[in-house]
């Protein structure tokens, strides 16, 4: 392989570090808990990355791959063919002034090509995949992880075998066959398919897509919070807010600012918000608990599928995301994620699984609380598409009218509700 950039890789618990060729995934005195950042030559990348040259289009058709300069792939041809990143910001009006806030938006990542956030990583991991020769690719997930591999292990001819907890929602279980990966449900919860999926990507050497382990993934998330620092103009915003399950996404946004700031196009990091569910939300307790560990949680009971992680893989580099920006830790019941649902759709137009809302869920109740600065500037992720989880999100609504296709049955049957839209608000008016 042709070595066009040059980076290093330093461990999160040790700050050992490593050359590319040294060490594939995690640090090998550390162990798994020993996950690796991946560190540029600054210096060189800030000659085409700076806030007169922000990006370039390296293909496939921009979106993520614009800041190729920070990014740890080699051969741009291995660039897969599918359109990521580039998802929309939208500012919020009505938002802002209802929770006090002076600006609030909304990233809605639910926008990529398997619906959600975890298409930025698995386009690196495709296309490191290709630039290393690798054939077969393997991961376990939630559910996003998985049906987002299988669609780059496709259009890039990889094979993937792919371990989702036999729970996993349907349309993400279908997603993933459709793609034609080889699925494999696991009896248990996604603990019991990460393990799994450990000891057969060790037996069968295969490519490893766990972001928690593969260091270069959480470099195709961070050009996440690369796309919202620039759409603000390179201005930081006070508050960024993520759900957090296995601490990859927030770890990316840290990873996002840290980069930034080092090429000089930034001077700060936002306060990150990491949110979980109350069901299932190590990581909030160990900051609760001013810890230095994340504990495993004892269950798992969320509807938000996405963020129900009971031992959080990246914890050391999550915890660092939090502490080392000012942020802080929320958790939020399942009540709440499906109230921030309905009324995020209703107020902006996204429309995000249990797991992308509950971040919305984590912003209402700070501001709530009154945590929120009445200057700030607050982003929410929302980090997956509603339709990944349909009957979760049904919990959030009413049934729809039924009339028979007659006008003066129609008219009695509406005469009962109320005006469309503003019946969906109920959440919205209870909270005032
Ligand atoms: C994976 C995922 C998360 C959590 O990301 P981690 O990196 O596991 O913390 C949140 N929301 C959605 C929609 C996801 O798919
Ligand atoms: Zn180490």
């Amino acid at each position: 392989m042709e070595m066009s950039k040059d980076f290093e890789l330093r461990c999160v618990l040790c700050n050992r570090r490593f050359s590319e060729g040294e060490v594939e995934y995690t640090c090998p005195h550390c162990g798994l808990n020993g996950t690796l950042d991946v560190i540029y030559d600054y210096g060189q990348a800030r000659k085409e990355l700076n806030k007169e040259a922000p990006g370039s289009l390296e293909d496939w058709k921009s979106g993520m791959w614009r800041y190729w300069p920070i990014l740890p792939v080699h051969r741009r041809e291995h660039i897969p063919p599918l359109a990521v990143g580039g998802t929309p910001l939208y500012e919020n009006k009505v938002v802002a002034s209802k929770y006090g806030v002076k600006r609030f938006l909304v990233k809605d990542d639910g926008r990529n090509p398997t619906g959600s956030l975890k298409d930025r990583a698995s386009a690196v991991a495709v296309a490191r995949a290709l630039d290393l020769g690798r054939e077969h690719i393997s991961c376990s997930s939630t559910g996003n992880a998985a049906s987002s591999l299988s669609g780059f292990a496709a259009v890039t001819s990889r094979g993937a075998t792919i371990f989702v907890p036999e729970s996993a929602p349907v349309a993400k279980i279908t997603q993933l066959l459709v793609y034609g990966a080889r699925v494999v449900l696991v009896k248990g919860d996604y603990k019991d398919a990460f393990e799994l999926s450990v000891k057969a990507i060790d037996h069968f050497g295969w490519y490893n897509r766990n972001c928690a382990v593969n260091p270069y993934l959480v470099e195709g998330k961070k050009t996440c919070g690369l796309e919202i620092a620039e759409e603000l103009g390179w201005q930081v915003p006070d508050y960024l807010f993520v759900s957090v399950g296995d601490g990859c996404i927030i770890s990316s946004m840290y990873k996002a600012f840290y980069d930034l700031v080092n090429l000089g196009m930034v001077d700060c990091y936002p306060k990150i918000i990491g949110v979980q569910a109350e069901g299932c939300s190590p990581v909030y307790h160990a900051v609760k608990n001013n810890l230095s560990k994340v504990a495993p949680a004892q269950k798992s009971d969320t509807l938000a599928d996405s963020i129900s992680v009971r031992a959080p893989r990246n914890w050391a580099k999550a915890l660092r995301a939090v502490k080392e920006t000012g942020g802080s830790m929320v958790a939020v019941k399942d009540e709440e994620i499906l109230d921030a649902m309905k009324e995020l759709a209703v107020n902006t137009g996204v429309f995000a699984e249990p797991a992308g809302a509950a971040a919305y869920a984590g912003f209402c109740k700070m501001a709530a609380e009154e945590e929120l600065d009445s200057s700030a500037t607050a982003v929410v992720v929302t980090t997956g598409n509603g339709l990944k989880d349909i009957s979760g999100a049904r919990k959030a609504v009413g049934p729809p009218l039924v009339t028979r296709a007659d006008l003066g049955e129609f008219i009695e049957v509406i005469k009962e509700s109320s005006v469309v839209g503003k019946n969906f608000c109920r959440s919205l008016e209870a909270r005032n």
